[in-house]
């Protein structure tokens, strides 16, 4: 979870964000915005050839104190092609001239930030500076006033964690005029390959200064909004406005970095929404830095996965600490090794570069250090085989923005976030490999490499959306849709019925159940696919939520499972069901063309999973998930345990990742241990057009025999998996 560089899903709390800003002007689709394809093929210039990134981040006192030759000699021993370095913002680790740049206390005529970037340059090494924007010192509060944010009182805003500071406007001339100045003068003075900016978006709270007042009705004639309320339409233009002023600041920065280093570029921590990381960024760096409360240990991937869906193949580094998070931040602290390398592998697995960061130069606890160098020297040993060139996945969940930000549920109790949170581990259960899909980036393109797209309660969704997903029905794709999803516009707006109730089939009748106590599904058809695996039982139990609809005139359903109403839980004497058996289905399923198959599960078969993590709903989604894929799965491995299974082409190979999250600490860390599993029976089925030379186990280090099962496919056998393995076959 986050550690001190602000997450993307933090950022998008603070910056949430949808389509188009102007919110009572209709908006050209963006998806349909034929730039956008130049986008996701955008150029990562050298950004694409470091593979390991390591970052230090001084603290003011390092100066003097800290030994720059051990961390190069620790970067060496990384075999890290990348470092970020502190190089200003709050503190200056360089003999600064800009004015009211404050010079570290510590820094006498020293220059640490230029030792560290010439011992880099020896190493080979790509070097982006670091600098933070967010807080300043007194003396710059007294020379401009207007540079520190205020808050909805009027009063300028003290740093939460260090009284002494003050929190900047992110928005107005302190970012835009005075960093511009200090990202000028480093990329000048040093020649950096880049400057990447830690909380470079507002901090702390909306911002009521002078500037954001006058910007804010010069933009959208309006008083700055006094509500958190997304759905209020001034509160989504000031969301809107916030987003796009952002987008300038990247940009302004960006052209300052550019001019004085024309391969370097600007890359914030955070970007002001997904789409514009897929518009503007050569790099993105996914901040988790370690769990935190209940998190599963596949969180990170999909960190990855989130960023991959709108970056395309351009690099994505994964950025760990090594320390304890949790919300009392102890910095210094050292996390378990398994916990470390559970972290790592499931970046790896989810196609991210590593990048270890680590806080002060002086160390307390040396325990991180092996093993980050073990983990990496497995990495540089195998770096041919992790150069990913697309995933192999035909199943795509749906990330939508849009329904985080302007959705807040159908009723109390009902998040959207948790619907996507249980499909997410439902998958993962399943051991289907799957990518993300972003709702801005729903070209055939993208959507076509695809057999399977799934909407986890993905509420809102424009008509253009719907209409693209229509599309990609029509062309062969299959569908699978659970409760809400389309029965609201891209900002919120019920619609009378679904915006897909014809790729449904069904409508929406306007009533919602729930949350419902004791309600039960019968299965009525033990032949139908659907329901196989369900041994030995007539019924399985409902979720707590479900929409009332009914099938479209015309259209015909099978009816393997259908609603047993709630009835009494109490007092045991009343336990009996009123109504034994309805015919109101409760899943539809259609073939709507000779390639298509549509799923729609009227009730929250997703949310409740991840509120109750049933066996049964888990194998109902699997099962749904194989009938709509229709289709061999590229990967299928039998075998105990749960396990994250990724599948890869690589330009001369292919790979399959396997993570063993099996583990009692598996939804909450750290893990005390590594619980190896095995044997792991392996199908996969190879490119079309390519042919196996040979296969070995990466971690194991052993060849692998593959036996042939017809025509393209080959079974084996992995013997045991500690934390990570990786079948890499050349082809
Ligand atoms: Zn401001």
């Amino acid at each position: 979870m986050p550690g001190d560089e602000v997450s993307r899903r933090d950022f998008l709390q603070l910056a949430a964000g949808a389509v188009g800003w102007v919110s009572a002007t209709p908006v050209l689709a963006p998806w349909l915005d034929g730039d956008l394809e130049g986008a996701q093929g955008l150029d990562a210039g050298w950004f694409d050839t470091p593979m390991r990134w390591v970052q230090l981040t001084l603290v003011e006192n390092d100066p003097g104190r800290f030994d720059p030759g051990f961390w190069l000699d620790y970067f060496k021993r990384l075999h890290a092609d990348a470092a970020t370095l502190s190089a200003g913002g709050i503190v200056a680790y360089y003999p600064t001239e800009v004015p009211l740049h404050h010079r570290s206390d510590w820094l006498g005529s020293s220059d640490p930030f230029g030792t560290l970037v010439s011992g880099c340059r020896a190493l080979n090494m790509k070097v982006v500076a670091r600098t933070d924007p967010h807080a300043v010192r007194d003396e710059v509060r007294v020379a401009h006033p207007d540079w520190i944010a205020v808050d909805k009182s009027g009063q300028p805003r003290r740093h939460w964690a260090n009284k002494d500071l003050w929190v900047t406007c992110a928005l107005g001339p302190y970012n835009f005029d005075f960093m511009d100045q200090v990202h000028r003068e480093i990329v000048a003075k040093y020649k950096v390959d880049g400057i990447f900016s830690n909380r470079w978006a507002p901090q702390g709270g909306d911002c009521y200064c002078v500037h954001c007042q006058q910007n804010f009705k010069a933009a959208a004639g309006h008083e700055l909004p006094r509500t958190s309320d997304p759905r209020d339409p001034v509160r989504r233009a000031f969301l809107e406005w916030r987003k796009a002023r952002l987008i300038e600041l990247w940009k302004k920065w960006d052209a300052t970095v550019r001019a004085a280093n024309p391969e370097a570029r600007f890359i914030p921590t955070g970007p002001p929404d997904s789409k514009s990381a897929g518009e503007l960024a050569a790099i993105q760096f996914a901040d988790f830095q370690a769990r935190r409360g209940l998190t599963p240990p596949w969180a990170n991937g999909r960190r990855a996965k989130e960023y991959r869906s709108v970056m395309g193949r351009r690099p994505i580094g994964g950025i760990f600490s090594v320390g304890v998070e949790e919300p009392y931040r102890w910095k210094d602290s050292v996390q378990s090794e398994p916990e470390i390398q559970l972290g790592v592998a499931e970046g790896t697995a989810n196609g991210m570069r590593p990048w270890v960061t680590k806080f002060s130069g002086v160390l307390y606890d040396h325990r991180w250090l092996p093993p980050v160098e073990r983990i990496y020297d497995w990495h540089f040993k195998h770096e041919r085989y992790l150069r990913n060139e697309s995933p192999l996945a035909r199943v795509a969940l749906l990330d939508s923005e849009q329904t985080a930000t302007y959705h807040s549920g159908v009723a109390e109790g009902d998040r959207a976030a948790d619907h996507v949170l249980g499909m997410y581990h439902a998958l993962i259960e399943a051991r289907v490999p799957f990518e993300l899909v972003h709702e801005a980036f729903l070209t055939p393109d993208r959507l076509d490499q695809f057999k399977l797209l799934i909407l986890a309660d993905a509420a809102a969704l424009s008509d253009a959306q719907c209409a693209a997903i229509r599309a990609y029905v029509d062309r062969g794709g299959s569908l699978l849709a659970t409760f809400a999803s389309s029965l609201f516009d891209e900002t919120g707006q019920r619609r009378q019925d679904f915006g897909l109730a014809d790729v449904f089939g069904v409508t929406f009748t306007g009533r919602i159940d729930g949350p419902m106590q004791n309600s039960y599904l019968s299965l009525d058809d033990p032949k139908h696919p659907i329901i196989a695996g369900f041994d030995n039982t007539t019924r399985i139990i409902n979720g707590v939520f479900r929409l009332d609809v009914r099938p479209k005139a015309g259209i015909t359903f099978p009816s393997p499972l259908t609603l047993i109403p709630t009835y009494p839980d109490l007092p045991m004497e009343d336990v009996f069901p009123r109504v034994p058996h309805t015919d109101t289905r409760e899943l539809y399923l259609r073939e709507v063309n000779a390639r298509s198959r549509v799923v729609y599960i009227p009730w929250d078969i997703d949310r409740t999973f991840w509120d109750v993590l049933s066996v049964d709903h888990g194998r109902l989604l699997r099962n749904a998930i194989a009938w709509a894929t229709n289709e061999p799965s590229p990967v299928e491995v039998d075998g105990p345990g749960v396990i994250d299974v990724t599948i890869w082409r690589q330009r001369d190979s292919m790979t399959v990742h396997l993570v063993n999250l099996t583990n009692p600490m598996l939804m909450k860390g750290p893990l005390r241990e590594v619980i190896p599993i095995g044997p792991q029976r392996v199908r996969v089925r190879l490119p079309a057009g390519t042919r196996a030379k040979q296969a070995q186990l990466l971690t194991l280090g052993t060849p692998l025999a593959l036996t042939s099962a017809g025509g393209n496919t080959f079974t084996f056998t992995v013997p045991s998996i500690g934390v990570h393995e990786v079948i890499a076959i050349d082809l």
